[in-house]
């Protein structure tokens, strides 16, 4: 079984909004490949390919706040699952951390996929005053795929390599998912925690419920083994040019 982390795209936002300090910053929107011999599985899948045009409304919506993404056409998941000489329509299953348009985006591109999400994130998605609290956009989620929605911890093909943790605060039902492969064992925390610095300071987004933010990350730190890797949802030292994790830059 491998596990590749993948880069789709950058996000920019005042350093505060990321728990970062500094002026403005830009951050990697990873999402991950895992093949498994039971079927092709991604992690995430980073963002919609209509938000390389700056004229998408939901992109100018994010240009309102101060926010905005970038991202080249060699990106998109597609082109990512191409190059590792996949195709996009065998992808079996797609593990949503959460439904933020950054780390569902890319559904529209894995039509055959089964989505695993936790089911509270899913009603959330639904739920008119939460999903407006917790930004979450049906655009990007609601396009028809299979489901399988889960309550709490899931080992996704029973063999104890792919195992879906609950970490929610950041949105409702936000999960995070531990993989076990030949490259070690790694924790893919997302936005349970948006890179390092926030595993000491706990600055959180203001949307979020902090309190459950800090039982979340605890219960992921507990988790860590020896040669726990944890790998946080928008690290630039994680993934820049200094990356910290070569293995699994594909
Ligand atoms: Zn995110």
């Amino acid at each position: 079984m491998r596990l590749f982390g993948c880069v789709c795209g950058q996000f920019h936002s005042p350093a505060e909004g990321l728990g970062m300090t500094g002026g403005r910053v830009q951050v990697p929107v990873p999402f991950y490949v895992i093949e498994h011999p039971e079927g092709v599985t991604l992690f995430d899948c980073g963002l919609h390919a209509a938000l390389e045009d700056p004229q998408d409304r939901y992109r100018q919506a994010l240009q309102s706040q101060d926010l905005d993404v970038t991202f080249a056409a060699q990106d998109t998941v597609t082109s990512h699952l191409q190059r590792l000489d996949i195709d996009p329509d065998r992808v079996r299953y797609v593990v949503l951390s959460h439904l933020h348009f950054d780390h569902a985006g890319g559904l529209h591109q894995v039509p055959n996929a089964t989505l695993v999400v936790q089911r509270t994130e899913w009603a959330a998605g639904f739920d008119d005053e939460l999903a407006s609290r917790y930004f979450l956009a049906k655009r990007f989620f609601d396009l028809g795929h299979q489901l399988r929605l889960i309550d709490g911890e899931h080992d996704l093909f029973g063999d104890g390599c792919v195992t879906c943790t609950p970490s929610p605060g950041h949105t409702p039902g936000h999960q995070s998912l531990r993989v076990r492969s030949a490259a070690g064992d790694h924790i893919l925390v997302s936005d349970a925690c948006y890179n390092s610095q926030v595993v000491e300071s706990r600055n959180f987004p203001d949307f979020s419920d902090h309190p459950a933010m800090n039982r979340s990350l605890d219960a992921l730190l507990a988790l860590r083994g020896p040669g726990t890797v944890m790998i946080f949802g928008h690290d630039p030292a994680q993934w820049g040019d200094q990356a910290l994790l070569p293995s699994l830059r594909s």
